[in-house]
């Protein structure tokens, strides 16, 4: 039985209509699926913290600058450590912060054996080295997936932390039995922290990945031949409605402050077969995943120092 029939019997509970937005497409409820994930989250850090005399798992996490929406993200993810029963260690750092002094910090989280886990909330301010700060991050430490090593292992198939938007899109995907394999999955965007780690993901779930950016011709024909569709442009209500094929899974990565995402998601779910709502899609998966890799990081310290 084709997709989405077979996903619909499957997953009966969680198929759920909008009138408003006028569809049948299934909604790829990421704001549920990170909230299961969370409750396990939380078992998993209480075992970590009987094993370990009561100390939680650690997420550093390091602002550099005044952004208001990284200050925001910020928040977000020491409210979702506190949920899990894990502490996060903040750390600000003014706007007028230099690589060399970032990279100490980095250097000084690295051998705190007390974290387990660093974000480097970004973008930084320009001026600061970023990918020299982003590769300073211990691999093991490596939570969000922003290092060159922990991506390069990543896209070869081996261990490493995901980058954590295109994680917790596979996460969210695999959630709903979304088939990826033998599929054609259009990634539009190719930013190191969400198109590409996105594209290889897929690839390495076996999709057939065309990866779409600002110097593609014919976009819309490109994102029009995609089962899948992953939006990750950063302008808003970009991918328009009439490109998307007839029961497409459409992923909108996208997040405004107007709260529309990448995608014209008003037009687009009138074709698509799936869609990730914008807020409740992509953004809840991304900060899940991020605790879900902490808490992994966490385990597997504590499996290093008991051997
Ligand atoms: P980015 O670094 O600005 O990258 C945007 C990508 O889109 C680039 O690869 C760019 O191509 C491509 N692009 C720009 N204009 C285009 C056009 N006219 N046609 C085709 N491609 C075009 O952005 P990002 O960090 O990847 O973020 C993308 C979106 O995801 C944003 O809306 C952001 O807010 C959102 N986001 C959400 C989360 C979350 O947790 N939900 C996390 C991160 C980001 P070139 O490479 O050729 O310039």
């Amino acid at each position: 039985m084709p997709w989405p029939h077979r996903l619909e019997q499957a997953r009966g509970d969680l198929l759920v209509c909008s009138a408003a937005m006028e569809t049948n497409a299934q909604i790829l409820d990421g704001k549920a699926v990170a909230t299961a994930l969370e409750q396990d989250l939380a078992a998993r850090v209480a075992k970590l913290k009987d094993r370990q005399a009561g100390r939680t798992p650690v997420l550093a996490t390091i602002l550099v600058g005044d952004d208001p929406a990284s200050a925001t993200y910020v928040r977000m993810k020491g409210n979702a450590c506190r949920r899990v029963g894990m502490d996060s260690l903040r750390i600000d750092l003014p706007n007028a912060t230099d690589t060399a002094t970032l990279l100490a910090k980095i250097d000084e989280l690295n051998a705190d054996p007390a974290v387990q886990g660093i974000l480097l909330q970004h973008p930084v301010p320009k001026g600061i080295d970023e990918r020299a700060c982003f590769d300073r991050i211990a691999v093991e430490k490596d939570v969000d997936g922003v290092t060159a090593l922990g991506f390069g292992r990543m896209s070869l198939g081996e261990r490493a932390y995901g980058s954590a938007t295109p994680a917790g899109i596979m996460r969210l995907l695999k959630h709903y039995q979304v088939p990826v394999s033998g599929q054609h999955a259009v990634v539009v965007g190719r930013s190191p922290i969400l198109g590409k780690p996105m594209a290889m993901m897929l690839l390495n779930a076996h999709a057939t990945v065309t990866i779409c950016h600002s110097r593609t011709q014919n976009l819309s024909d490109h994102v029009r031949s995609g089962d899948i569709v992953v939006a990750a442009v950063g302008r808003p209500r970009f991918v328009k409605g009439d490109w998307i094929k007839p029961g497409a899974v459409v992923v909108d990565a996208g997040y405004h402050p107007e709260k529309v995402g990448d995608v014209d998601l008003e037009e687009a779910v009138k074709r698509a077969g799936a869609y990730t709502p914008v807020p409740g899609g992509v953004g809840p998966m991304t900060i899940a995943m991020l605790i879900a890799q902490t808490v992994e990081a966490a385990e597997r310290a504590a499996d290093r120092a008991r051997a």
